[in-house]
């Protein structure tokens, strides 16, 4: 049997550049920018000023509000300003600005927990906050929020996201072949946290070498599955996950906790080990730098609030001029604008595309073929919202699920006559979330 989801897409896995690139070390640039907004949610208040001496994983700012987690500095050296600069999200953010000094001089601040089974469940939550933890998937949700679903919600499993569905990025998948003894720590430390006795680690059939890793490793243990998952796009989005391994449908507007899951990214459970048990904030990360037209495509670790222009040098640069960077994947990624964004804690992926590759084939009428409704994993009709939205007619495709669109751009990708319909889901949510607030 087929473990997965009704609907999706098989592009092109072009994984191979870089799966089989063992994890290198990126030595940290002269200059470090450490957005305050790197998380779903509040970003967080700077507690250092212009000038200040500062630590590799000091704590740089304080979180506002529930939703909202710290950030900290990726190297020891002097604060050389604060002020906006550019972000991946298109606008410039409130940014820490660390004049790097080559020494990494360590921060003690927060404590290591080898003993982590004595903690309490609160103490992981709050270690999971003061170590400024967000999803590593990509979504970036303060990893705190997540560990404390509301008392109404029980939870009863705990899933595990080693699918990696994006064409070309490999960095989970490099995590899980070298680092799988933390992971399950991790994982174990978030079932102790939500009291849950059962989880599962969803990993593609197109990465063999991991899923026999993760089974060798959990034979010891009753309450963890490994399970091979149907290579297919979007297969690690939460909601499919759920659906493909434990057969639940999280509603319409719903979230996995209305099921009784939590998903959590392989990432996320590593770095939940790092700052349980080695004192370490979330201040590095796995990406993958690939694309064609690289010299020497690389999965990198790399300190959070590098420029990713030095990804792109440590990759020894491009064959052909830059025509697009993406950050993340190709199919939900986002085109910068600049290479002087900072990698940031959901950036999976930085992907090269030469101006060939990057160019785009002219937008055609819709011919009804319907081939959009087929692969909507949301049961959606991208078609119909799309052109409700092109006529303006914004209020209309709430009625149409427009908010229950996950943005993974399948539709996108099949139309034969090449309409931009992710372009116009995000512009009509854009616009109707606009003439709330002005309502309001
Ligand atoms: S409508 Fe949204 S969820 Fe459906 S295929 Fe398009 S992008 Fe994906
Ligand atoms: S796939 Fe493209 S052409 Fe076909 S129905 Fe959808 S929007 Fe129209």
């Amino acid at each position: 049997m087929s473990i997965t989801f009704k609907g999706g897409i098989h592009p092109p896995q072009n994984k191979v550049f870089t799966k089989d690139k063992p994890i290198l070390a990126l030595p940290a640039p002269e200059e470090i920018i450490i957005p305050l907004s790197q998380h779903i949610g509040a970003p967080s208040k700077p507690i250092v000023e212009k000038g200040d001496r500062v630590t590799m994983g000091q704590r740089l700012s304080e979180s506002e509000g529930f939703v909202s987690v710290p950030v900290h500095s990726s190297v020891s050296g002097k604060v050389k300003d604060i002020k906006p600069w550019p972000h991946f999200s298109g606008e410039s953010v409130l940014s820490v600005i660390i004049e790097n000094d080559g020494k990494d001089t360590p921060c003690r601040e927060m404590p290591a927990h080898e003993d982590w089974e004595n903690l309490s469940p609160d103490q992981i939550r709050g270690i999971s906050r003061e170590a400024g933890l967000a999803g590593m998937g990509g979504a970036a949700f303060p990893t705190v929020v997540k560990l404390s679903p509301p008392p109404t919600k029980q939870i009863d499993t705990v899933i595990l996201n080693g699918a990696e569905c994006e064409p070309y990025l490999t960095a989970d998948h490099r995590l899980m072949l070298e680092y799988p003894d933390e992971i399950i720590e991790g994982l174990r430390m978030i079932m102790k946290t939500l009291g849950v006795e059962k989880s599962f680690i969803g990993i593609e059939k197109n990465k063999p070498d991991a899923i026999k890793v993760f089974k060798n490793k959990t034979e010891k243990f009753d309450n963890i599955s490994v399970i091979g998952i149907k290579v297919k796009y979007p297969q690690g989005a939460e909601k499919q996950l759920i659906d493909a391994i434990t057969g639940r449908k999280v509603p319409a507007g719903g979230l996995p906790f209305d099921v009784g899951c939590l998903v959590q990214n392989v990432g996320t459970a590593k770095a939940l080990y790092d700052a349980v048990v080695r004192g370490k904030p979330l201040y590095e990360r796995v990406v993958t730098v690939t694309g064609k037209t690289l010299n020497n495509p690389q999965n990198l670790m790399v300190r959070i609030g590098t420029p990713v222009r030095h990804l792109i040098d440590a990759c020894d640069g491009t064959k052909d001029p830059i025509g697009k960077i993406i950050m993340g994947g190709p199919m939900m990624g986002i085109a910068l604008y600049a290479d002087e964004v900072p990698i940031v804690k959901g950036t999976s992926g930085i992907l090269v595309f030469s101006v060939t590759e990057a160019d785009l084939p002219r937008e055609k009428p819709c011919i009804s073929c319907a081939r959009c409704v087929d692969v909507c994993p949301m049961k959606l009709l991208p078609n119909r919202i799309a052109t409700l939205i092109e006529n303006e007619r914004f209020q209309e495709t709430e009625e149409y699920g427009i908010f229950d669109c996950m943005e993974c751009g399948s539709c996108t990708y099949v139309c034969p006559t090449k309409r931009r319909l992710l372009h116009y889901i995000k512009w009509g949510k854009d616009e109707i979330i606009k003439r709330r607030n002005k309502e309001k």
